[in-house]
């Protein structure tokens, strides 16, 4: 079997730009299962992903006192709604019936990414994404984040789109990296210096923000 995809996440930054990565790739009708350690991040993953399907982030908060919010997107051209589940204060599956939960799985715009998705029994349904988030280290711990863990394979899709190989060195990056396709501003800013004599990877032209990075300074 091959090992679950994860990524180390180095910080919230990380966290949400991985999630609206995921949330732009989402289309509809995905359900998700996110679990995970208090305070690594459940609720900047969901922000992250709200962010990715359209919906106003600042609507999204730890839903402590409601079972279920549907959020609509701004933007009606998204034509996805992300329906945030914590399922802690859940006393019985059946409670989410009184919801209109049958309704809510059966519309297809509908993103359902629920939190202690335990509580919920079977009524997730079938091809559930399982996403784990723990607090973590880098790989040679000095750098303290989190991790997020599939919980199975992905799509070949989702998973070219959420991995990639840097363009510059080839090292393994994941979506939430700021300089992705790059590993690092040294990588990308090489690439950009490629562009000039036309052997660049990105075509794009350079912007300003790319030529007045802090970071190289
Ligand atoms: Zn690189």
């Amino acid at each position: 079997m091959s090992p679950k995809p994860s990524a180390f996440l180095r910080d919230s930054h990380e966290t949400e730009s991985f999630a609206r990565a995921l949330g732009l790739l989402c289309k509809g009708g995905e359900r998700i299962a996110l679990t995970g350690d208090l305070g690594a991040g459940k609720t900047t993953f969901v922000r992250g992903m709200s962010s990715g399907l359209g919906v106003p982030e600042e609507e999204i908060s730890s839903p402590t006192f409601t079972v279920m919010h549907v959020h609509e997107p701004s933007d009606q051209k998204s034509g996805r709604c992300l329906v945030h589940v914590d399922a802690y204060r859940l006393e019985d599956p059946a409670e989410l019936m009184e919801l209109g939960w049958d309704e809510i799985v059966r519309d297809r715009r509908n993103v359902i990414v629920v939190e202690w998705p335990d509580r919920l029994g079977g009524a997730l349904g079938e091809n559930v994404l399982e996403l784990e988030l723990f607090h973590s280290s880098s790989s040679g711990g000095e750098v303290p984040g989190r991790e997020i863990v599939f919980g199975s394979s992905l799509s070949s899709d989702l998973m070219n789109k959420l991995f990639t190989k840097c363009r510059g060195c080839g090292k393994q990056i994941h979506a939430g990296v700021g300089s992705f396709p790059f590993c690092g501003n040294k990588c990308r800013m090489a690439d950009l210096g490629n562009w000039f004599d036309g052997s660049y990877s990105v075509s794009r032209e350079i912007e300003e923000d790319d030529l007045f990075d802090p970071d190289l300074a």
